[in-house]
């Protein structure tokens, strides 16, 4: 229950440890053919550029930045946690002149800030974080494409931690270039960076006037190896498509509402849980994640120390904070297959346990009673549901 990877249901194991073909063989074809077919169904897209790319989510971050982000090109990124800072390094270290519009670690960016940001700098790409998995904050994308528009530039969406946990609406949301990482709210094994492009960052990567400066990641290179043409450009690792194919076929037999609605329920039992305990989240409820959650740790509660006790008495993960929040807050995941009414509730008693030897005081059994109330009313998912048979 970290920050990712998150656990890997049994299936999409198996599908890793099938016997390799060559990645030209026509039977990967079909996989690679499926892939694309099954990935734009997740990011409800109608993209024709829409593949994995080789590589974590950085890969992604990376030849999102490297391939649009052109020498002298002006660029506008909202900073509000440890990956945008992570994209403004990039776009410097490709020769992008950088603005940063910046808001404190938990909280979502301010419209009024990325607007008379973008006036300034009449920015070609605004870049910003979905899902910020360093504060568990998200933001929301219509009004950053309303300033998109007003500015004829392209929307660059970092859908690491929501694709597969949160609706994550390419074309409706007018996103024109979105990556994501194969091992948060998926539930595949890090390895794989799905990204689509909208029909007008495709045109713009087709008419750079100079050559994308990694050849790895260059998407046109790319474009022909997993479009018509087949072109071999680097060998695709053959297991982790294997994996990402059944990883979205799991997604798909859920269905993507029922999927997304199993992400908010365990969350609002999760935060009822902790604020029962008498605990407090860090990020105003309009913006929380419902993939990952951030925890104020109480004064006086050290932080290491309930982590490895965690770790060592109850066998589970959770993740400290990062930069600002570093020390201040604990980040609960529950991404895909890790998103399971067991594992709040089992959360939810362990962390009481260790919470307790810190000398911290809360009533026996309350954060897991909270949750179970939750669970119980109208409408919400009464029992955790089982997809990994
Ligand atoms: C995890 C993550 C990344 C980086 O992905 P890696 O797979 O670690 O390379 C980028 N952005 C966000 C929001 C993430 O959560």
């Amino acid at each position: 229950m970290g920050p990712g990877p998150s656990n890997v249901p049994p299936r999409v194991l198996r599908a890793m440890s099938r016997p390799l073909v060559g990645h030209l063989d026509p039977e990967f074809v079909e996989v690679m053919n499926e892939i694309q077919e099954l990935l734009r169904r997740v990011f409800q897209t109608g993209n024709s550029f829409t593949i994995p790319l080789s590589g974590t989510g950085t890969a992604g971050m990376e030849a999102s930045v490297a391939n649009f982000v052109e020498e002298g090109e002006s660029v506008l990124i909202g900073v509000n946690g440890v990956f945008g800072q992570r994209i403004a390094e990039m776009v410097r270290r490709h020769g992008g002149i950088c603005t940063v519009v910046s808001a404190p670690f938990g909280e979502p960016l301010s419209r009024k800030a990325m607007l008379e940001a973008a006036q300034k700098c009449q920015p070609s790409i605004i870049a910003v974080v979905h899902a910020e998995t360093s504060t568990g904050v998200l933001q929301p994308l219509e009004p950053i494409r309303e300033i998109c528009d007003r500015f004829d530039s392209l929307l660059l969406v970092d859908a690491v931690t929501s694709l597969g946990g949160h609706p994550v609406k390419v074309d409706s949301w007018g996103i024109d270039i979105c990556y994501s990482g194969t091992q948060k709210c998926l539930s595949c094994p890090p390895g794989l960076s799905p990204i689509t492009l909208s029909p007008k960052a495709e045109a713009k990567l087709k008419t750079r006037t100079s050559p994308c400066r990694s050849w790895y990641l260059d998407l046109n290179l790319i474009r022909s190896y997993w479009g018509e043409d087949r072109v071999y450009h680097h060998t695709a690792p053959i297991s982790m498509n294997y994996a990402l194919c059944e990883a979205l076929n799991i997604i798909v037999e859920e269905g993507l509402e029922e999927r997304f609605n199993r992400h908010r329920q365990n969350h609002k039992a999760l935060v009822a849980g902790i604020e029962g305990m008498g605990l407090q989240m860090q990020v105003d409820p309009d913006y929380r994640l419902w993939s990952l959650n951030t925890v104020r740790i109480p004064a006086g509660v050290d932080d290491g120390k309930v982590r490895s006790q965690l770790l060592s008495q109850f066998n589970l993960e959770i993740g400290g904070g990062l930069g600002d929040l570093k020390g201040k807050v604990w980040r609960v995941g529950l991404m895909g297959e890790n998103s399971q009414a067991q594992n709040v509730l089992y959360f939810l008693f362990a962390l009481e346990n260790c919470l307790r030897r810190q000398g911290f005081h809360c009533s026996q059994g309350a954060g897991v009673e909270a949750a179970t109330e939750c669970y119980n009313a109208p409408g919400s998912l009464a029992a955790s549901r089982e997809f990994t048979a």
